[in-house]
C-alpha cells in the first residue's frame, strides 16, 4: 500500500520537524566531536618500563614506612620523597617548568594507644600542572608514598610496598610525564601523600591545606595498587579496573536525606558521577580495559587516601586492581607453608600497571580539558508527562553546550543522551519523570564533557 505508507512518512518527517520547536530550542543542535588525539596518544605512550624503573627506585629505599629515617639519602621515608620531589622536578624541567613542585607538610600529635606514637612531621610532595584558563579549579590524582609489614609500627624491616602502593606512584610519575606536554583549562595536581597506613594523615593534611588555599576540587582519582594482576582468588585479570565510589557523606543534613529517600540520589553523588565518567572514558579509549564501579567507599575493613578528600566534600574515588592478592599486602618478607608472603618487585605487573596509568591519565585530560558541571540543576516533572530540566550555566568558559543524560533506575550508567545546544532549560518530551534517574553536563567547544550534574 503505496500512499498509506507515503502518509506515514509524511507524518513522521513532520513530527521530526516539529520536535525541535516544542522542545524550545531553534534548531537540532549538532555536538562537538569528543575524542581527542592529545588523549589517543597519551595513553599509547604509557610506559610499563618506566612504571618498572620508578617502582624499582621506590623498593629500594628499603622501607618508606612513614615513622622510618629521614636523614638517609638511601633508606627510609625521607629519601623516597626527596627522589619523588627530584622526579617532579625533572619532568618539569622537561616542559620548560611547567609544574609546580611543593611539600606539603603537618605535624601529627603522637598517641601512646594510636598508629603513631610520637609526634611526627607528615611529609607530602605535590605537583600542579597549572590550568591556562580556570588555574583554581582542580583534578587531582593521588598515590601513597609509605609502606609497611605485618606490624603497623615496625619502621624498620625491609617493607618494598611495591604494588603498596609504590605502584600509585609510578603512575602519578608517569601520568604528569605524558600529559605535562600539553596544556588544559583546568589545574592538574599530582599528590604523593604519606602516612596512609598510619591512618590517612597525609591525605587529611593535603585536603585541608587545598580547602585553606581555595582549590577548587572537581575530582580526586586515588591509586591505591593498580599492578597487582593475579588474584589471592587464582583469577588473572589485565583488563579491568575497579572504582569505589561512595555514596553519601555521613554529615549529610537530615532533611536533605528525607527528600533523596523519597525522590533518589543516593547512587547519583558525585564521586559515583565521576566514577561513571571513568567507565565512559575507558570505553572510549581502551578497548581493552573495562571499569567495574562499586557502590561502596572502599573495599571491607579496608581503607584509602580518596576519604579525607571525601570527607570533606569533593568526588573522589579509589582506582584500583580488580583482583587483590592479600599475601602480598602488609605482610613480613617470608615463606611459610611454601607460599611467598611480601609485597615484592616481582608481584607486579607492569604492563597492567601502565594500562591503569593510561587509564588515569585520559580521565585527568578529558576533566581538565572539559568545562566544570553546570551548577544548582533542577527538575520539575511530577504527575505531568514531560520533565523540565534547569540549571544554572558552567561557569567556565568555552562552553558550546548542554547533554542531557538519563537511565533507568536499574542501570549503572547512562544509557541515554541528548545535546540540547547552549541553553538552561530542557523539557524532555514523554519520558515520565518517576522511571529514570537524570543528569545534565557541560559540553566544551573542544567537545570535551564535564561530570554529570544529578538534578536536585
Ligand atoms: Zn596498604
Amino acid at each position: 500500500m503505496p500512499t498509506s505508507s507515503a502518509r506515514l512518512s509524511t507524518t513522521l518527517l513532520a513530527a521530526a520537524l516539529l520536535v525541535p520547536m516544542v522542545s524550545g530550542a531553534q534548531s537540532a543542535p549538532l555536538p562537538p566531536i569528543i575524542e581527542d588525539p592529545r588523549i589517543q596518544d597519551v595513553v599509547a605512550s604509557s610506559s610499563a618500563e618506566r612504571i618498572r624503573t620508578d617502582i624499582t627506585a621506590l623498593v629500594n629505599f628499603g622501607t618508606r614506612h612513614t615513622m622510618s629515617d629521614t636523614l638517609s639519602n638511601t633508606r627510609g621515608i625521607g629519601a623516597a620523597r626527596r627522589w619523588i620531589f627530584a622526579e617532579f622536578e625533572k619532568i618539569s624541567k622537561a616542559c620548560g617548568g611547567c609544574l609546580e613542585v611543593r611539600y606539603i607538610s603537618d605535624i601529627v600529635k603522637g598517641d601512646p594507644n594510636g598508629r603513631i606514637k610520637q609526634d611526627i612531621n607528615v611529609v607530602n610532595v605535590v605537583a600542579i600542572l597549572r590550568g591556562t584558563t580556570e588555574p583554581n579549579r582542580f583534578m587531582v590524582h593521588t598515590g601513597d608514598i609509605d609502606s609497611r609489614v605485618t606490624d603497623v609500627l615496625n619502621a624498620t624491616s625491609d617493607s618494598p610496598g611495591a604494588n603498596d602502593n609504590a605502584s600509585g606512584i609510578a603512575a602519578l610519575l608517569e601520568a604528569a610525564r605524558l600529559m605535562s606536554k600539553h596544556k588544559f583549562a583546568a589545574s592538574v595536581a599530582w599528590v604523593a601523600l604519606s602516612s596512609e597506613e598510619q591512618g590517612l594523615q597525609g591525605g587529611d593534611i593535603v585536603a585541608k591545606a587545598a580547602q585553606r588555599e581555595g582549590w577548587r576540587i572537581d575530582a580526586v582519582i586515588n591509586n591505591d595498587m593498580v599492578g597487582n594482576s593475579r588474584g589471592i582468588d587464582g583469577v588473572f585479570e589485565n583488563t579491568k579496573a575497579r572504582v569505589f565510589a561512595p555514596g553519601l557523606p555521613a554529615t549529610t543534613p537530615a532533611a536533605e536525606m528525607r527528600r533523596i529517600l523519597t525522590n533518589g540520589g543516593e547512587l547519583d553523588t558525585p564521586s559515583r558521577q565521576l566514577a561513571r565518567y571513568i567507565d565512559v572514558i575507558a570505553d572510549r579509549y581502551h578497548p581493552n580495559m573495562d571499569v567495574e564501579i562499586i557502590y561502596r567507599l572502599d573495599r571491607y575493613g579496608r581503607g584509602g587516601h580518596h576519604t579525607p578528600f571525601f570527607n570533606l566534600g569533593a568526588a573522589a574515588v579509589r582506582l584500583m586492581e580488580a583482583h587483590e592478592d592479600y599475601t602480598k599486602q602488609h605482610q613480613d618478607l617470608r615463606t611459610e607453608n611454601g607460599i611467598k608472603y611480601g609485597d615484592v618487585l616481582e608481584g607486579v605487573d607492569f604492563d597492567y600497571a601502565a594500562k591503569m596509568t593510561a587509564l588515569d591519565a585520559s580521565v585527568l585530560m578529558s576533566l581538565a580539558a572539559a568545562p566544570a558541571a553546570p551548577v544548582d540543576a533542577r527538575i520539575t516533572g511530577a504527575v505531568q508527562p514531560s520533565p523540565t530540566l534547569r540549571w544554572t550555566a558552567s561557569p567556565s568558559p568555552d562552553v558550546a553546550g548542554y547533554r542531557i543524560y538519563w537511565r533507568k533506575h536499574s542501570d549503572v550508567n547512562w544509557t541515554r543522551s541528548r545535546y540540547v545546544g547552549n541553553v538552561t532549560d530542557y523539557t524532555l518530551k514523554n519520558v515520565i519523570i518517576d522511571n529514570y534517574f537524570f543528569g545534565i553536563a557541560a559540553v566544551g567547544k573542544n567537545g570535551q564533557e564535564s561530570l554529570v550534574a544529578f538534578p536536585r
